[in-house]
């Protein structure tokens, strides 16, 4: 969670109030790491506000949306601890084709730069038979594509005495019938083992893409960050993963500038970066976040020397993003059509897609309709840094139950534009909804 954050927060509540004076019965409700550490601050700025609840007690928002509306005044709770995963919350997605499912909330690591293990506490598994009953439901509705997410995916079970209890959900959930697509994130590389690694190679609807985050590649860094693994640990993963997933897409997220850097350690990150030559990399320049360990140490970077490893480091991963991508020209790939992530589609004639390690196709727009979450198979022909093109005619287009589900999602939207079913989750968005992100910063804590 970083500071940028809080001004979204309040500038998307700020759009929010005229949205909410013309459509009489609309609440808003914000929750989450931000609630959690603005508590009453969130009503003073923002008086149109029904709800504030805190990182533990999500499971409470139907409650507390209908006694703001009962009593007609904002409430504010905070639970300082989870008593139980909260998995019979109803919940709307934004995709009618693919859907996040969270399997842990909070995090046991103690990194110092995040501010998650103080807003979020201990780390709380939600139980298997939960898990995979939710998505079964999702899948029974026609979603064909899931994302397990955690603060730290592969650290599940801890909390329930398994250490494998990671790799046999994802076993699990290979034998879900219509479920197509399962990737995860984020996973930490302190707990990732190789029975993952061999899930993954072995689970076929398991999908060839890791996020992994690195944040610093000097082993000096990493201990003050308080990450507990070392540089050859994490090149070590690589390398397994490799073997045994060859066409794995492997991103990272990485801090540049923590306090203490030196030229040297940056070099070390640069040459984490060659080596383990990453699909993607989220790079982030450090900034002081109060709360944490970091924020009050010795060693803080100058502005301009952060920024120009910044310019380093993205031109290197650009270099290397292009590169990788070049290596995917002339392979024939199975594209899940995604929705609204080509800029340009309508112009170009084309539609865009996901690859199976999730990297962003377009293609060309076939005579036959297709919908989002159907699938076509395509031939690359381009690759850009950041995409792929594929300017040949679609080889086969497979018309799929989550393109159904789009589609009936859709018909029902158009029909009753204004009424919402269920609780939506996330950080709402003015305008377009956005499509599920390709990979999240790692432990989704920014
Ligand atoms: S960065 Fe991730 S692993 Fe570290 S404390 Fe935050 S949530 Fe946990």
């Amino acid at each position: 969670m970083r500071e940028n954050a809080d001004n979204k927060l309040y500038g998307n509540l700020g759009h929010l109030a005229p949205k909410k004076a013309s459509r009489p019965g609309m609440q808003i409700a914000v929750g989450g790491c931000l609630a959690q550490k603005d508590r009453d601050t969130i009503v003073k700025k923002a008086p149109w506000v029904d709800v504030v609840f805190g990182t533990h007690n999500i499971g409470k928002l139907p409650v507390l949306l209908e006694r703001a509306r009962v009593q007609e005044e904002a409430q504010v709770e905070i639970a300082e601890s989870l008593e139980a995963f909260p998995s019979t919350l109803p919940t709307r997605r934004e995709s009618a084709y693919a859907a996040w499912v969270s399997i842990s909330v909070g995090c046991n690591n103690t990194c110092t730069f995040c501010i998650v293990p103080a807003l979020r506490g201990k780390e709380k598994d939600r139980r298997p038979g939960d898990i995979l009953a939710e998505i079964e439901a999702l899948v029974a509705e026609g979603v064909s594509e899931v994302t397990l997410l955690g603060q730290n995916v592969n650290a599940y079970g801890s909390d329930i005495g398994d250490r494998e209890a990671f790799s046999k959900l994802l076993r699990a959930c290979g034998k879900i019938e219509g479920l197509e697509r399962v990737r995860f994130t984020s996973p930490h590389p302190r707990d990732f083992t190789d029975d993952v690694i061999a899930a993954m190679a072995e689970t076929p609807n398991v999908m060839p893409q890791l996020h992994m985050p690195l944040q610093s590649g000097s082993d000096p860094v990493l201990k003050a960050m308080r990450r507990s693994y070392r540089q050859e640990r994490f090149l070590g993963i690589i390398e397994k993963v490799r073997a045994a997933i060859p066409h794995a897409a492997i991103s990272t997220d990485i801090i540049v500038g923590f306090p203490g850097e030196t030229e040297e350690d940056f070099e070390q990150t640069l040459h984490v970066v060659r080596e383990a030559r990453f699909a993607q990399a989220f790079t982030f320049q450090y900034s002081k976040r109060p709360g944490t360990p970091a924020a009050e140490m010795d060693g803080q970077i100058p502005k301009k020397v952060v920024q120009e490893r910044y310019e380093r480091l993205v031109a290197l991963q650009e270099e290397i993003s292009w590169e990788e991508n070049k290596k995917q020209v002339g392979r024939t790939l199975e594209l899940m059509v995604a929705e609204g992530e080509g800029r340009k589609d309508d112009s170009t004639h084309r539609l865009s897609g996901r690859a199976p390690d999730n990297r962003l196709v377009h293609f060309t727009k076939p005579d036959q309709e297709v919908r989002p979450g159907d699938v076509v198979t395509v031939e690359i022909t381009y690759a850009a840094p950041h995409h792929l093109l594929a300017e040949g005619p679609v080889l086969d287009v497979r018309r799929t139950r989550a393109g159904d589900a789009w589609e009936k999602r859709n018909a029902e939207k158009s029909a009753k534009p204004s009424q919402p079913a269920g609780v939506l989750l996330g950080l709402p968005k003015i305008g377009v909804p956005e499509p599920l992100p390709a990979a999240t910063s790692g432990c989704g804590c920014d």
